[in-house]
């Protein structure tokens, strides 16, 4: 073996040696710790063990070779900088054990802080700290507390209960009137827990507990709640967590100690200004756990001034460097302020819009960046409803706002039955004292969040924040009974099951269900808010986003519409015109009569009839969609699903034919219908007479549908309008289907359309695979492809796109065969595939043919890069999502002109 340190068997980092551009290796929190060592900023000293070192303990189960030795020399390194060593019994070293990941994963997993107390250096500390006895054994009684929970697997509760029981010997229920004898007697109590479980005493070796700290943080990376989060928050399965090891500073060492969170903007709004929590004499975990109520941040300007302005000095230097929202948590040691962590902050939709225009105003970013640091996803949230509010409602607590949104629900209080009861079809509000990581699956099952204790930074606000769920913290005026599943407030009690509602903005909890109103985003794009005039910031920072991304994209961006008032709104949204209009929905309804007469036609004369009654009503359908989207082209597909899915269920028919003909009632029409149905089912529906099969086997129902797209463009245009309509056939899967529908189209609307100037477009749908493959022979047919994801999907997958989500799916998410349905994001690597070659074959075969996609991934943001980057011509999408494809294509742009600067 070589030995001298390779790159690759370097497993530890000092601070001084990272950057925060190192967050693979050095997970997010060494990597800035790092950055801010790097800044001269005050941190304490430490090192990183790597994502590497963890990946390779997950894979073989133990230590990579050479770890031991580098931690062994890194710790050398840092005692000689302290002037202490690990667990001196007379002047002892501490160092916290963190984890930390490339992507921030709160409260996920485990910490170990005091590592390197025992027995002897308890008495160390003491001495260190003036002779304060109480610091030293409450110190230590955290220790056994959390390694004992977290490496060793000890209930949590039996600590807690042990405290619990202190303070009422004691005639308490706040921990700091614990004294040292107090204290000395639980560290003897949780000993005792400890040895209990591990039928071992507590490791005084303070290499020892090191050691098994480290280990424990590579071990919590495949905890079921991490793989729960991550999986939540699709976040790679494979990453590793680094591990921090940083000597230890103290919050808890006296009033003039503490220890605090803190926010450059605020997350919730984007406002200016400065947000935080502060708790004196406390250690970090105390704030995100929410076990004592924090004051503003701002107090700490009366409490330690000088500390206060450096804080601000350096909260103002870190948004400056990194250009962004950066969040921190730091602590004050006797007067002395220490920088724990730094990140670029976690932040609502709505702030995450704000801040980046806020950025652009204060040159700190250009458009293009600012464009980056939103998505569609945040849009999408935006859009959403609030609460309707008038006297009628008054609210019976108020807490903190802390992820915003409306949320009505029954109430629940535990996890479990938030699961349980939102798998039956329930809306549920989950209300806790405070969350835990334990309850993450009810939080995702939840509609919202309502907690009575803990602030903007505790665990329910973080990861509330990060689902976009609708969340309040710190209501409280609540008295929680968990066991009781009840709460009281204002004199009124809550039991299980009741309806509230919460609102994540402003905080307020109301009881019943409010109703609610349209989010102002919204309003803006239906264009009953001027942005230019308007003093809501939110509004105009999307805006102004908004603009510069229409200015920068590619990709038109269309609405799958099929009828008028779906049309305009999406044009009011921004839609450029409609990349599909289904037509079946227009054979529904009191049209159904005419379909069964063109389904039960005997004779050609018969059919014919059904179809002439058909044509008014279809022209009509059209024209009402060219008006609205006029000058914009507008692609009608030709009737798609089998005809069967018009008439009644075989099943229903069977009864109400063999009842009626019990009662002796004239039944011949019935039986045809029935006769019919039985003709026409098929075991595989999805892949059998329908699209263009069915237009080439029922004469004339295609040719009605094509002259009725015609007359009605050419009515609109002869009314001074413009009718730009594209005629899309589905489901064609041969060349020779298309030339066929081809020839008899091009006839009618020839006939039709005569020297009125309307021009029609004739292409097709490609969904399915043979279509893609042989894209190129189609094009010679076609004069636009627009990409059916949601069949090629389907049948590139072979899995039957109604059934397989609920059936299975899970089982793929949970194996990690795909990350997320291809249903719902398109699958890059297969489908995408098809959709790649398509596009270069067609466009090979005749250049200028337009592309498009019109299946649901044209509004899902990741697709829609994928599109951008295949070179299609637009995506179409349903009217909600027509804002976010707008964004999106718009990021696409930017993100590979290449000014990704994450
Ligand atoms: C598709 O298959 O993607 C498509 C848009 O058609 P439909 O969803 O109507 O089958
Ligand atoms: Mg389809």
């Amino acid at each position: 073996m070589a030995t001298h340190e390779t790159a690759s068997d370097k497993l530890v980092y000092d601070f001084a040696e990272g950057n925060k551009d190192l967050k693979d290796l050095l997970g997010g929190k060494g990597a800035n710790l790092a950055e801010m060592t790097n800044l001269g900023l005050p941190v304490p000293p430490g090192f990183t063990i790597t994502t590497e070192a963890c990946k390779a303990y997950l894979a073989t189960g133990r230590e990579p070779d050479g770890l031991a030795a580098q931690i062994a020399a890194h710790l050398e390194s840092l005692e000689r900088e302290m002037g202490r060593r690990l667990g001196d019994p007379d002047d002892p070293l501490l160092v916290s054990v963190r984890s930390g990941a490339k992507f921030s994963m709160p409260g996920m997993m485990e910490t170990v802080l005091n590592v390197g107390l025992n027995d002897r250096s308890v008495i160390g500390l003491s001495n260190q700290a003036g002779q304060n006895d109480r610091f030293a054994w409450d110190s230590y009684r955290r220790l056994i507390q959390m390694f004992g929970k977290t490496v060793c697997d000890v209930p949590g509760e039996e600590f807690e209960h042990a405290l619990e029981d202190a303070k009422s010997a004691k005639g308490t229920r706040n921990d700091l009137d614990l004294d040292a004898d107090d204290l000395r007697g639980l560290v003897d109590a949780y000993k005792k827990i400890f040895a209990k479980h591990t039928g071992r005493e507590f490791p005084q070796e303070p290499r020892e507990q090191l050691d098994l700290a480290i280990r424990a943080v590579f071990e919590s990376w495949n905890a079921e709640r991490a793989i729960l989060y991550r999986r939540q928050e699709r976040i790679p399965a494979d990453l590793g967590t680094a591990v921090n090891v940083v000597a230890m500073v103290f919050g808890n060492l006296g009033p003039d100690s503490g220890t605090g969170v803190a926010f450059t903007r605020d997350p919730a709004s984007g406002a200016q200004g400065i947000y935080g929590d502060y708790l004196a004499n406390a250690q970090g975990e105390d704030v995100v756990a929410g076990i004592r109520n924090t004051v503003p941040l701002q107090e700490l300007e009366r409490l330690d001034k000088k500390s206060y302005d450096e804080l601000l000095g350096i909260m103002a230097r870190l948004e400056g460097h990194y250009q962004d929202l950066c969040d921190i948590e730091f602590t004050i040691e006797r007067g002395k302020l220490w920088m724990l962590q730094t990140r670029v902050g976690k932040r609502t939709a709505a702030a995450a819009f704000v801040i980046a225009g806020q950025l652009v105003d204060e040159g700190l970013i250009d458009l293009d960046e600012a464009l980056h640091r939103v998505n569609g996803a945040q849009l999408a949230q935006l859009m959403f409803p609030r609460f309707q509010l008038d006297h009628e409602f008054q609210p019976v607590a108020k807490g903190i706002g802390a992820s915003p949104g409306a949320a009505s629900g029954k109430v629940v209080f535990t996890s479990a039955r938030a699961v349980e009861l939102a798998a039956e079809g329930e809306s549920v509000i989950l209300v806790r004292r405070e969350t835990n990581p334990d309850d993450l699956n009810g939080m995702i099952a939840a509609k919202g969040i309502l907690t009575s204790r803990g602030g903007k930074t505790s665990h329910a606000a973080v990861v509330a924040r990060g689902m976009g769920k609708t969340c309040v913290s710190g209501a409280d005026e609540l008295e929680v009974d968990v066991p009781g599943r009840r709460f009281t407030v204002a004199g009124k009690t809550v039991t299980e099951g009741d309806v509230v509602s919460i609102d994540g903005t402003t905080g307020k909890v109301y009881l019943g269900e409010v109703p609610v109103m349209p989010s102002e985003v919204v309003q803006y794009f239906e264009g009953s808010l001027d942005p230019e005039h308007i003093d809501n910031p939110l509004v105009r920072a999307v805006h102004r986003i908004m603009t510069h991304a229409d200015a920068r994209r590619r990709l038109a961006v269309r609405t799958n519409a099929d009828t008028g008032a779906d049309a305009a709104r999406a044009r009011r949204f921004g839609a450029q015109g409609i990349g599909l209009c289904r037509t079946e929905h227009m054979f529904l309804g009191d049209r159904r009569e005419l379909v069964e007469r063109l389904i039960l036609a005997r004779t050609g004369t018969e059919r014919e009839d059904a179809l002439a009654a058909l044509l008014p009503l279809q022209r009509e359908d059209f024209i009402e969609i060219f008006r609205e989207m006029d000058g914009l082209p507008v692609t009608v597909r030709l009737i798609d699903p089998p005809l069967h899915e018009f008439l009644p269920p075989l099943e229903q028919l069977a009864v109400n034919v063999a009842v009626a003909q019990e009662r002796g009632e004239d039944v011949a029409k019935e039986e045809a219908l029935l006769a019919a149905v039985r003709r026409m089912h098929e075991e595989n529906p999805m892949l059998g007479l329908r699209g263009v099969r069915l237009g080439l086997v029922i004469p004339g129902l295609f040719a009605m549908q094509v002259r009725a797209i015609a007359e009605a463009a050419v009515a609109v245009t002869e009314a001074g309008g413009h009718a730009c309509p594209e005629i899309m056939v589905p489901l064609v899967g041969a060349v020779q289907e298309l030339e066929t529908v081809r020839a008899e189209a091009e006839k009618i609307i020839a006939e039709v359309v005569g020297d009125s100037g309307v021009e029609v477009l004739i292409g097709t749908m490609i969904e399915v695979p043979r279509a893609a493959l042989t894209a190129g022979q189609i094009a010679e047919a076609a004069e636009f492809f627009s990409f059916g994801t949601n069949d090629l999907t389907q049948m590139g997958w072979g899995f039957s796109r109604d059934d397989v989500e609920g059936a299975f799916f899970w089982r793929y998410l949970e194996l990690g065969i795909f990350g997320i349905s291809p249903f719902e994001s398109i699958d890059t690597d297969g489908v995408g595939r098809l959709v790649r070659i398509a596009a270069e074959e067609g466009r090979a075969a005749r250049p200028g043919l337009k592309l498009g996609v019109c299946g649901e991934h044209g509004g899902d943001p990741d697709s829609v890069h994928f599109f951008h980057a295949v070179g299609l011509d637009y995506v179409s999408c349903s009217p909600f999502r027509v804002p976010v494809a707008r964004l999106e294509a718009g990021r696409a742009v930017v993100e590979t002109a290449g000014s990704d600067s994450r």
